[in-house]
């Protein structure tokens, strides 16, 4: 069932010849990790797949002293021969797909079917993208110059795409990066430093840094770092905010999520199921746009939840490298108990949990998809981020309430609505308040589409023309059009 047995070969030799840490990638050189370390875990066994030590602050100043270095170079290479640079690592990551899947699944958890078929792929469209960005930003936006240096910093729900999202738009825009990924999931971007050896990029323009959130914070509060792009916690976001308040630092933030999920009686239910697994059980629900709050209209609400328990029974939950299943593990074993110290809070205060009745594997951090009934807006389950395979839903009778429903949260990233009548979706979807609405669809993402949210969900947007002007700025009447020129 599993992946090619040579994609695994290729992973387990791969692992063996980084048994000494993974290295930060700084100025073009992979450099050896020293200091005391950390482990990274498959969270599919509970086994160990590699060791990790944290940058410090020598390091930091390091990495961006060698961003800093290579800025101008990279922006007068001009756009056509950065976009040949973001050509070759798309085709290099389509060339590597299988290898980079099974090493996502292993370090992250999630199915071999999503990383194959969903992130790998994405991450290559995104350069693939933003190739074509290099190319038409002299005539698209010649009133603009790189920002600089752009330190950024991402989680671990979707470690290689995250990481494409910020990098792809920042090197087409002419700037350069140090990255830091997640702690918990530092693999693919090793892999993905190498590469950017392999293709040549010139020393400099990618630089990545691990550790956890210490190592961030001294990335975000560098003073030489032009501009910071962070996705991951409302809470952290808030303090990345307060810590560059005053900096004259460019920000885009990527926070979380509470995404309501309204169905409408005249939905075609059995798609409308379908969206629920694409919402909330895709990647074990650790989807910062996860459709999460289930807004049912009150005629259908029992065939629907009906439908929804058939459909839950008919989940594959195991063994993410098996081609078969359809929810993998749980990134750790902290974010296992996260989900499921809110679930019971959801419990407590009266709803009823409908869980997948499959028998989870005994070791590894899986966790059981679900969802409640009988939950009541101000319930903690439905205005905290589970982040876990569960969803809360609610009934409504009115469009008015529906509305009201779907924004009584403090987020705003995305939001779905199921109709047949485009009339109504439409007229609904104006008066969501969330950055990405899907409508008889959810969770599709693509490059020429901005994603991004209102309120606690951050601002600044990925992807499409709004994303590359993130990583650009204003050429001030008379002065130079970019910092290369002499
Ligand atoms: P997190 O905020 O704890 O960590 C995210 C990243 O920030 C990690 O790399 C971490 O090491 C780093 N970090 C932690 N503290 C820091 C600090 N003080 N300064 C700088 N960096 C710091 O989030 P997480 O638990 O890794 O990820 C899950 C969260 O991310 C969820 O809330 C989810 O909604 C959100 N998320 C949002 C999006 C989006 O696009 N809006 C996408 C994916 C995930």
């Amino acid at each position: 069932y599993g992946p090619a047995p040579e994609s695994n070969a290729e992973v387990k030799d791969w692992l063996a010849g980084h048994a000494d840490g993974i290295s930060h990638f700084i100025g073009g050189h992979f450099v050896t990790p020293e200091g005391p370390m950390t482990t990274v875990i498959n969270p599919a066994d509970d086994s160990v797949l590699a060791r990790l030590t944290k940058a410090g602050a020598d390091q930091i100043d390091a990495a961006v002293k060698a961003a800093r270095a290579a800025q101008p170079k990279w922006a007068a290479l001009g756009g056509h021969a950065r976009a040949r640079f973001l050509y070759a690592i798309a085709r290099h990551v389509q060339k590597r797909e299988r290898f980079l899947a099974v090493l996502e699944t292993m370090d992250n958890g999630k199915t071999i079917r999503e990383t194959r078929d969903g992130d790998i792929p994405l991450v290559a469209r995104h350069f693939y993208h933003h190739a074509g960005w290099a190319e038409l930003l002299e005539s698209e936006f010649p009133n603009h110059r790189p920002v600089g240096v752009c330190g950024q910093v991402i989680p671990w729900n979707f470690p290689l795409l995250m990481l494409a999202w910020k990098i792809a738009p920042a090197l087409a825009a002419g700037n350069t990066v140090v990255l830091k990924p997640a702690d918990l999931t530092p693999l693919t971007a090793q892999a993905f430093a190498e590469i950017c050896a392999d293709v040549g990029l010139p020393a400099g323009v990618v630089n990545i840094v691990h550790g956890d959130g210490e190592t961030g914070a001294l990335l975000t509060g560098h003073p030489d770092v032009d501009k910071v792009a962070f996705t991951g916690s409302t809470a952290v976001g808030r303090l990345i905010r307060e810590q560059l308040a005053g900096s004259g630092k460019k920000l885009s933030l990527e926070l979380g999520g509470k995404s309501p999920f309204i169905v409408f009686e005249d939905a075609d239910l059995d798609a409308a199921v379908e969206g629920v697994v694409d919402a909330i059980w895709f990647n074990q629900g650790e989807v910062c746009c996860a459709g999460s709050r289930i807004i049912v209209q009150e005629g259908i609400a029992e065939s629907f939840f009906s439908k929804l328990k058939a459909r839950l029974s008919a989940l594959r939950i195991g063994t993410p490298l098996d081609k078969t299943m359809d929810v993998g593990a749980v990134v750790s074993r902290p974010q296992l108990e996260r989900i499921r110290a809110l679930v019971a809070t959801g419990e407590a205060e009266g709803a009823i949990l409908h869980s997948a009745p499959a028998e989870l594997p005994a070791q590894g951090t899986f966790c059981a998809p679900g969802f409640f009934t009988g939950t009541a807006p101000a319930h903690r389950v439905n205005q905290e981020e589970i982040f876990g395979p569960i969803a809360t839903t609610l009934t409504f009778r009115t469009l008015e309430e529906a509305m009201q429903l779907a924004n009584d949260t403090r987020y705003g990233l995305a939001a779905t609505i199921w109709s047949q009548d485009i009339d109504r979706a439409i007229s609904a979807a104006a008066r969501v308040k969330a950055g990405v609405i899907w409508i008889n669809s959810t969770n599709l993402f693509d490059a020429g589409a901005a994603f991004g949210g209102y309120r606690e969900s951050g601002f600044g947007r990925e992807g499409a023309r709004e994303g590359v002007l993130e990583y650009l700025a204003p050429v001030l009447p008379g002065s130079r059009k970019e910092r290369s020129d002499p």
